[in-house]
């Protein structure tokens, strides 16, 4: 049994890791390891870079053919799709964001882990609407690129 099969929470060890050439290039990352009947990934993937061998199999992203357009981010239904894009120090995390308040350009966000943890800040860079799920891109610190999977909008002062 693996480990996330007792926790409910994947490690990176349990993902296809990018090469540094195709970190840089950006890749979506697919979290999805349970076999469910589900594919509208697949459909939105304008280049077919995610596959599958039948309808209840996990996805898999080919990384060089993969344009981290980020058009399978807001489509998947278990909020399991990120984008990952790094630029010298720092990198680029797109994730679905389904919380209020809905972050805004430039807010410094609090990143978070797998465990829920706060790991380090962010500045959100974009925010787009995807049909009914939001996606935002965050700026976070290279290391944290593969670690952090949410954000925390910070409370404002009264
Ligand atoms: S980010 Fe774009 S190109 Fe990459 S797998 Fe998702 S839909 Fe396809
Ligand atoms: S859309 Fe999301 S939940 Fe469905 S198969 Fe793709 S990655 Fe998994």
């Amino acid at each position: 049994m693996k480990p996330y099969e007792r926790t409910g929470v994947l490690s990176v060890n349990d993902l296809k890791i990018p090469s540094e050439k195709q970190l840089e290039k950006g890749v979506a990352i697919t979290e999805c390891v349970q076999e469910i009947p589900c594919n509208p990934c697949v459909d939105s993937c304008p280049v077919d870079a995610i596959s599958m061998n039948d309808i209840n199999a996990p996805p898999v992203v080919d990384y060089n053919k993969c344009i981290a357009c980020g058009q399978c981010v807001g489509v998947c239904p278990g909020l399991a799709i990120f984008v990952v894009k790094k630029q010298n120090e720092k990198g680029l995390l797109t994730l679905p964001y389904e919380f209020l308040p809905v972050p805004k350009k430039d807010e410094v966000v609090e990143t978070i882990d797998r465990d829920g943890e706060q790991i380090g800040e962010g500045v959100i860079k974009r925010v787009k609407k995807q049909g009914k799920t939001i996606v935002v891109t965050v700026e976070l610190d290279a290391k944290d690129l593969m670690n952090a999977r949410h954000i925390k909008v910070r409370e404002k002062d009264e």
